[in-house]
C-alpha cells in the first residue's frame, strides 16, 4: 500500500531475536539486557503478522536480528514465510558465524538471498570488533553461499581509526570472490557513535581512485536503496547504502518488525506500533493497526537534526538492523 507521501510501502523487515552470538561494539555491548523470551513474537504471531502484511501489499521480507540462527527454527521460519500468499521474496542477513550448518536448509527452504555481515578481513580486528568472533568461519559460510547459487551480499561498516585502512582490500575481496560487496554508513542508533562514520561518498572517491574503470552498475541487485558499480569482466561488485549522507528517504519502501512485536515505521525514530495487544484480537483489527502503522510512517529520518526528541535510543540488536 501507499504511504501519506505516495511511497509503496512492499518491504518488511523482521528481527526475529535480538540475542546474538557476537558482541560487535557499535550494535550490542557485553551485558547488555536481553528481552525475556515469553516477550519474544512466537513464528506463528510473525506468520499471521506477514499474512496480513502481505494483504496490504508487503511482497519482500528480511529476517534479521540480533543474529537470526541462533534462533532454533530460523530455516523453518524461512519456508513458512515463503509459502504465503503474495511473498516474493524472503532474504536473510547474519554474521555468518553458524551460517555453513544451514546452508543445505536455506537452499532447500528457497531462500532468495543472503546477506553476510564483514567489517575486516584481519582475524585479530575481526575477533576485536566483533568481540570473539572467528573470521575463518565467516569467510567460509561467504564461500559456502556464493557456490549455493543463493545471492550472496557482504555488508562492511567502515569506522574511522578502526577499518578504513581496508576499503580497498574488502572491493579486492569483492572482486576475487565474486560477490557484491556492500558499504554500509554508520548510523546514530544505539550505543554507535557517529563521530567515528565515514561517508560512502568518501569512499567511492578512495575506490575510484585504486579502479578508474569502476562504474556505475543499474542492474537490479535487490531490494533496498542501496546503489552499486562494477567493473568491465570482472566479477562481483560494490554497493553503497548511504542512510546519511545520500538521504533516500523520499524512495523509502520498508517498515520493521521488531523481536518484541512493535512495528517501527522508521530506523531513526524510536516510536511505532506495538502489535502485541491486537494479536489477540481479530485479522481485521490486526490488519487496521499493520495500516495505522505505515499510515504515520514519517516524510523522513531524524538521524542528523533530533526532531519531538523521539530519536531511537535502543541497540541495534533490539531493534534489527
Ligand atoms: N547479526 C546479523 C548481522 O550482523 O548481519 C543481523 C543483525 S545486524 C544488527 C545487521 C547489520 O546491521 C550488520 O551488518 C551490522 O553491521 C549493521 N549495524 C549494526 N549497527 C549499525 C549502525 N549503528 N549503523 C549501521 N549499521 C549497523
Ligand atoms: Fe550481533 Fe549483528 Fe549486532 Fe554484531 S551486528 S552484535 S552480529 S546483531
Amino acid at each position: 500500500m501507499k504511504d501519506h507521501f505516495n511511497r509503496t510501502i512492499d518491504y518488511m523487515r523482521i528481527s526475529i531475536t535480538d540475542r546474538c552470538n557476537l558482541r560487535c561494539r557499535y550494535c550490542m555491548p557485553d551485558g547488555c539486557e536481553k528481552v525475556p523470551m515469553d516477550r519474544i513474537l512466537t513464528y506463528e504471531e510473525i506468520e499471521r503478522i506477514c499474512r496480513i502484511a502481505a494483504r496490504l501489499g508487503i511482497r519482500k521480507i528480511k529476517i534479521t536480528g540480533g543474529e537470526p540462527f541462533v534462533r532454533l527454527g530460523c530455516t523453518d521460519l524461512i519456508r513458512t514465510l515463503k509459502s504465503i500468499d503474495g511473498i516474493d521474496s524472503v532474504t536473510v542477513t547474519t554474521n555468518g558465524q553458524i551460517l555453513s550448518r544451514y546452508m543445505d536448509d536455506l537452499k532447500d527452504a528457497g531462500v532468495d538471498g543472503i546477506n553476510i555481515s564483514l567489517d575486516t578481513l584481519d582475524p585479530q580486528r575481526y575477533a576485536y570488533i566483533t568481540g570473539g568472533g572467528s573470521l575463518d568461519r565467516v569467510l567460509e559460510a561467504i564461500r559456502l553461499a556464493a557456490e549455493s547459487g543463493i545471492p550472496t551480499k557482504v555488508n562492511s561498516l567502515i569506522q574511522k581509526g578502526f577499518n578504513e585502512d581496508e576499503i580497498c582490500r574488502l572491493a579486492s575481496f569483492a572482486f576475487q570472490e565474486g560477490v557484491l560487496v556492500r558499504f554500509i554508513e554508520l548510523m546514530p542508533i544505539g550505543i554507535a557513535d557517529p563521530s567515528q562514520g565515514i561517508s560512502n561518498e568518501l569512499i567511492l572517491q578512495m575506490l575510484l581512485e585504486e579502479w578508474p574503470d569502476l562504474g556505475k552498475d543499474s542492474r537490479p541487485h535487490g531490494n533496498g536503496p542501496a546503489v552499486y558499480y562494477s567493473r568491465p569482466h570482472t566479477a562481483g561488485g560494490i554497493g553503497f547504502i548511504s542512510a546519511i549522507h545520500n538521504v533516500f528517504c523520499s524512495s523509502c519502501n520498508r517498515i520493521r518488525l521488531t523481536s518484541q512485536g512493535q512495528i517501527k515505521p522508521c530506523l531513526s525514530y524510536d516510536t511505532g506500533i506495538d502489535l502485541k495487544p491486537y494479536l489477540k484480537g481479530t485479522d481485521e483489527e490486526l490488519e487496521a493497526a499493520l495500516r495505522e502503522a505505515i499510515l504515520s510512517k514519517p516524510v523522513g529520518h531524524c538521524f542528523e537534526e533530533k526532531r519531538f526528541g523521539s530519536e531511537e535510543h535502543r541497540l541495534m540488536s533490539q531493534i534489527g538492523g
